[in-house]
């Protein structure tokens, strides 16, 4: 069955092409799968991992920055609930296995398993929809023959993300796109369930390079699946092994970063698989970027300054999804709040959501907290830090640590001191001292937890994306970036309405006539902002 031809959507500055809506759904392999597959019983895909000896590590490797002890313990930090400073050997000079005898696996202590394994558990009761979906799918293991290379943050929620893609028959390797953000315990039970990860919290940047390495450079086994989140996984075999995308069916990239990187891949005809784009599925935009921040931007704080917001003055730079959500959170816990925004429309938002939009220069001097998301760069410069005022917080909710300038503040004339985990006071000469959060990476995923529940929403549209990506006929998806088609979109809500005892009403034939519609969806032409 051929897939209708892509169809333009306006991109900034770039040619964004989506996949044009199938109103029969059963034109999707997958979907026939799951509406139509008997519900069976999980069963947890050990046997389905390789068991490969894993080459034994040789040499120290060259630190390219130090991450001091204490950016790793478990003190104020959430992210991971062991205390990793059981000792200071690094997880790359450990021999660890285990308990079936394998070494497939690079993570901080194979021994936290068990725990590991009850937090897994514990994000399994609130992520019921992709549970059903594993269930609904094994039978038919729509991802049989999958070999994916993973690199996403790695905590309970995404662990449940890689045992449903095992259950569907895939084998993953698997490592961290954020030095701070591995759940130890986590990474260590899906080592112990035969997952080939290669990711522990803290690590630096050189270990970040060498965990994907790993889990691309591996004898007798590749990937012909990506899942990425940021983009540096497809960097690096981009860089390092671009003969694996000879085998590679699809990436599947879901932050705002990555995706922005594919369409410049896209744009210069550099792309050569295609690629779906699931930040700006519905599902995943208007859930994780929006929803999960709103709940986790006053927990990452909290833990880390025990900050009261009454009051405060903050500003947001970034008046997109996660912009919106961390503005609502602090405007209800009584922040004065001030936005900045290149972008008329977001600013306008802003104003008639009842917030004041302002140039970064004019408060600088006044504000009490400091919180970007934009997903640009250089947002926050020396400059502002130079202005602001004593005690001021900054942190970074974007992706990338590269929204505020901390470089430049690796200079002699400033002290830094590490006053918690993920916590700096940077002191300038006159004793000034700005609170420097996660080093300016992403706070939530670094000093927090997340929502379980909207990570299951943004998980079950990666699953479907690659089980999308992985079974599409010859020809049907070329080099090129897309969306997962909006049917899907729909399918992966429909998943969580139960959660909420939600009663969809349903079209009467003759309201689908009317509305031109096909009673089963999709709702919404492709251009719907919702
Ligand atoms: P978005 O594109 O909807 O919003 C970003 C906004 O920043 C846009 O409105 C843009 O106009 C604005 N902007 C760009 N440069 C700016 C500048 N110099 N000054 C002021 N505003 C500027 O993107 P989003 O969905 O809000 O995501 C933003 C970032 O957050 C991305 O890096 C994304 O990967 C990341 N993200 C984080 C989480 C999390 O849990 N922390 C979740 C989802 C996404």
């Amino acid at each position: 069955m051929s897939m209708p031809d892509a169809m333009p959507l306006p991109g900034v500055g770039e040619e964004r092409k989506q996949a044009k809506e199938i109103e029969d759904a059963e034109k999707y392999s997958f979907m026939a799968t799951v509406t139509k597959a008997p519900k069976k019983q999980i069963q947890f895909a050990d046997d389905m991992q390789e068991f490969t000896k894993f080459p034994t590590k040789t040499g120290r490797r060259s630190l390219s920055r130090s991450i001091s002890q204490s950016s790793t313990d478990s003190y104020s930090s959430a992210a991971s609930y062991t205390d990793s400073s059981d000792d200071e050997v690094s997880p790359r000079d450990k021999q660890q296995t285990n308990s079936k005898g394998s070494s497939n696996f690079c993570v901080k202590n194979i021994k936290q398993a068990e725990f590991g394994r009850r937090e897994i558990e514990i994000a399994e009761q609130d992520m019921s929809a992709l549970i059903s979906l594993r269930k609904r799918a094994q039978g038919e293991k729509p991802l049989a023959g999958a070999k994916i290379v993973g690199c996403t943050h790695i905590t309970a929620q995404t662990a449940v993300l890689i045992e449903t893609l095992c259950a569907l028959g895939a084998q993953c390797r698997w490592s961290a796109c954020n030095i701070y953000s591995t759940q130890n315990e986590v990474a260590a039970a899906l080592a112990e369930a035969g997952v080939a990860v290669f990711a522990w919290k803290g690590e630096s940047e050189d270990d970040f390079w060498w965990c994907i390495d790993r889990c691309v450079n591996m004898d007798g086994w590749q990937a012909n699946m990506i899942l990425d989140d940021g983009g540096d996984l497809t960097h690096w075999v981009y860089k390092k092994y671009p003969n694996v995308f000879k085998k590679i069916r699809g990436i599947v990239e879901e932050s705002v970063t990555g995706v922005h990187r594919l369409y410049q891949l896209s744009k210069a005809g550099k792309l050569c698989v295609p690629a779906m784009n699931v930040n700006d599925s519905v599902t995943k935009q208007k859930f994780d970027n929006l929803y999960c921040c709103r709940e986790s931007i006053l927990d990452g704080l909290k833990r880390t300054t025990d900050v009261m917001f009454g009051g405060k003055q903050v500003v947001v730079c970034g008046y997109g999804e996660v912009g919106k959500g961390c503005c609502a959170a602090l405007k209800a816990l009584g922040a004065i709040v001030y936005i900045t925004e290149i972008d008329p429309i977001c600013a306008l938002q802003a104003c008639m959501d009842g917030f004041r939009v302002v140039k970064l220069s004019e408060v600088i001097r006044q504000v009490d907290v400091v919180i970007t998301c934009t997903g640009n760069k250089n947002v926050v410069t020396r400059e502002h830090l130079d202005r602001m005022k004593n005690s001021c917080i900054v942190c970074n909710m974007g992706h990338s640590n590269t929204e505020i300038d901390v470089t430049s503040l690796r200079t002699p004339e400033l002290t830094w001191e590490r006053v918690r985990s993920q916590v700096d006071h940077v002191i300038w000469p006159d004793g000034k001292r700005v609170v420097l959060l996660a080093e300016g990476r992403l706070l939530n995923l670094s000093c927090s937890t997340v929502p379980t529940f909207v990570l299951s929403i943004t998980a079950t549209t990666q699953a479907l994306a690659l089980i999308e990506l992985y079974n599409a006929p010859e020809g049907r998806y070329k080099q090129d970036v897309y969306l997962l088609p909006k049917k899907m979109d729909e399918y992966v809500a429909s998943l969580h309405l139960p959660s909420f005892d939600a009663h969809l009403t349903e079209l009467t034939d003759d309201q689908a006539k009317y509305l031109g519609l096909n009673k089963n969806g999709p709702f919404k032409p492709n251009y719907y902002r919702y």
